[in-house]
């Protein structure tokens, strides 16, 4: 009788640690695949631009396009094509 509660309760460990394996096992591959995914989206991002007036390092996205040059706003864009670079 106590060598059937034994067997019960070595199979019950065995699946419980075989379940908790398989779980971190998936959860890492999760974190691989997003980190994966992750990083040509930061790379993006992370890509920084000076402003042609006041040398003020921006992200891409935020700066504003002139030809080849690029501005922090609106106002330097105006204050360079006026009086040239802030000396
Ligand atoms: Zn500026």
């Amino acid at each position: 009788m106590s060598l059937l509660i034994i067997r019960l309760l070595v199979f019950v460990v065995l699946f419980w640690a075989g379940l908790r394996l398989y779980r971190m096992y998936r959860q890492w591959k999760l974190g691989q695949e997003h980190s994966e995914h992750g990083e040509p989206t930061e790379r993006k991002a992370q890509n920084m631009v000076r402003c042609a007036y006041c040398d003020l390092h921006l992200p891409e996205d935020d700066a504003i396009r002139h030809e080849a040059l690029t501005f922090c706003c609106n106002e330097h864009q105006q204050h360079f094509l006026e009086e040239g670079p802030r000396k």
